[in-house]
């Protein structure tokens, strides 16, 4: 399976503070990220008198700049009628409070992302909580590492989103939002986030995936210290099932990287990537490892301190998920750290390291 078969009807991103038609009624924007990955797409969907903001980029002057050029170029004149932000991920809620109270429009999100944002917004811990080093030192880290992740301390949620309206309004799995007149179905996924929104309108066989399906980055999927035990890669892999049932003939709007066709192949694409991960953990696995020692086997660069925090978790959610399956037993050595071994007595016979994929360079927070 490869992923050269996507095909991108865009060659470049639209200047920040410009829009650009995509689909009917449908303009692209994108807002700069001050990480690695360093752009944002956001989507306007026409709604007869007004327009419909999917995505707000981060907290900050810079993004609220663009957004006064859209507001100003970009929007016919017309107001903003409702907001919908796909996740709680800061580089898509940043600026929803800011342009609700500007528009005095309502936001619409899951309930679950909604709360989760509420409360990672009112946070007010700034030192490395006794879970979370229980959960690094669980994990294997090292202690100059843990010190290292100590020193840039906890939380940080709100500094990256404005403060959050206090109501708003529930979208659900299934339900049906009529916007300029076109029927947009709510699909929802699981695993990067917990209750992640995309859009589907059959009329005219558009997705707006959000981060939930992305051409050419793979999403974080990652266990953390707030839910130590849970297992968001199956959760992740059921979600790209699912997603299976849009048609392929779509055109996928994603918050990263470029529009693009292809849906059912970059799907395909990524389940086998994750089971392949897996494979390769598992078979490091004949003899007892900790996620920390098998960083290397998912990460192809050397990583900082703050690579290593990402890459934890998305190594524990594979580790999780292959426990899920009964393919690993996990036990605690005498220095407090969980050890992970493969049930499978064959599984060193038939170890074919050639045939996994290379690892991902480097972890990316998207
Ligand atoms: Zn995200």
């Amino acid at each position: 399976m490869d992923n050269f078969s996507l095909t991108y009807p865009f060659d470049d991103l639209p200047p920040s503070g410009t829009a650009r038609d995509v689909a009917p009624g449908i303009k692209w924007l994108q807002m700069p990220l001050p990480f690695a990955l360093d752009h944002i797409n956001l989507y306007l969907i026409e709604d007869g008198d007004g327009w419909v903001i999917v995505d707000t980029g981060i907290r900050g002057d810079k993004t609220q700049n663009f957004w006064r050029e859209i507001f100003a170029n970009a929007l016919d004149g017309k107001p903003v009628t409702r907001v919908i932000v796909t996740h709680m991920h800061p580089d898509h809620l940043g600026q929803a409070g800011w342009l609700c109270r500007h528009w005095n429009a309502p936001l619409l999100m899951s309930r679950t992302e909604y709360f989760y944002a509420r409360t990672f917004s009112n946070e007010n811990v700034r030192e490395l909580p006794p879970e979370a080093i229980l959960f690094y030192q669980r994990g294997g880290i090292p202690e100059n590492i843990l010190s290292e992740i100590a020193s840039r301390g906890w939380g940080g949620f709100s500094s990256n989103v404005e403060p959050m309206p206090v109501g708003y309004h529930r979208l659900i799995d299934g339900q049906v939002l009529t916007i300029g007149g076109r029927e947009w179905r709510v699909v929802t996924g699981s695993g990067h986030s917990p209750e992640h929104v995309c859009l589907y309108c059959e009329e005219i066989d558009v997705l707006i995936s959000g981060d939930q399906v992305l051409p050419r980055i793979t999403s974080n999927v990652s266990v953390n210290a707030n839910e130590p035990e849970e297992d968001p890669l199956s959760y992740w892999l059921d979600s790209h099932r699912k997603f299976l049932s849009l048609p392929d003939t779509a055109l996928v709007l994603p918050s990263h990287n470029r529009p693009f066709y292809g849906l059912h192949t970059r799907l395909r694409y990524l389940l086998e990537h994750h089971e392949d991960r897996m494979l390769a953990c598992e078979e490091k696995c004949v003899t007892p490892q900790t996620a920390h020692d098998l960083l290397p086997v998912m990460f192809s660069r050397p990583l900082d301190s703050f690579q290593i925090m990402l890459a934890l978790g998305e190594c524990i959610a594979h580790l999780h998920c292959l426990m899920g399956r009964g393919r690993l037993e996990r036990t605690l050595d005498q220095d407090g750290r969980y050890r992970y071994r493969s049930i499978d007595p064959t599984l060193s016979k038939r170890a074919h390291p050639d045939t996994h994929e290379s690892p991902d360079p480097a972890p990316l927070m998207v």
